[in-house]
């Protein structure tokens, strides 16, 4: 920090005549990238590689109650291939699987499935299955949601108390 003085003084070279000679290394940045071998040039990500990655499923949903495993191709939001969609929550969204991959430049949206969020109290993630989760305003888990519905509006209550119920014979059964 104290001397940082010998680098940028001898600017007035005499070399004018010698310019094919001389190399920019005025600055230590300059001579650091000279040094540095080609080797980072390999991790520079090929743009067109990235396109072709849009189309697939690269991002793992699992949820946690059934646990039911899928590769999806969007967490978020706005799904750049659901034209004019926008989710409450942060959504897991695949692309609908028997529909051919359409052009990356279409401008028409496509079928989707949302497949879960995660839970607005434990975030854990929870699929859409009934016997998952259960949304009023937001998405709950069906444990979090049955420690929450206590302070909800009575129809929300029900609409839970019957989806509990529901899920619960669900696993009981034997199959
Ligand atoms: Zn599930
Ligand atoms: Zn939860």
């Amino acid at each position: 920090m104290d001397q940082q003085s010998s680098t940028s003084q001898n600017e007035s070279l005499p070399g004018e005549e010698e310019d094919s000679f001389l190399l920019p290394l005025d600055t230590e940045a300059a001579e650091i990238a000279r040094l540095q071998p080609n080797s980072t040039n390999s991790q520079i990500e090929n743009p067109t590689a990235e396109e072709d990655d849009e189309r697939i499923a690269k991002i793992q949903f699992h949820c946690y109650a059934c646990d039911m495993r899928e590769m999806v191709h969007y967490y978020g939001r706005e799904p750049p291939f659901a034209l004019g969609i926008e989710f409450r929550e942060d959504t897991y969204v695949m692309r609908d699987p028997f529909q051919a991959p359409p052009p990356r430049w279409q401008s028409k949206p496509e079928f989707f499935i949302s497949l879960g969020v995660h839970c607005s109290i434990c975030s854990q993630v929870v699929c859409k299955d009934p016997a998952c989760s259960y949304y009023y305003t937001q998405t709950y888990c069906l444990p979090c949601g049955s420690k929450e519905l206590k302070s909800w509006p009575p129809e929300a209550q029900m609409r839970l108390r019957k989806q509990l119920e529901a899920a619960n014979k669900k696993r009981e059964k034997p199959q």
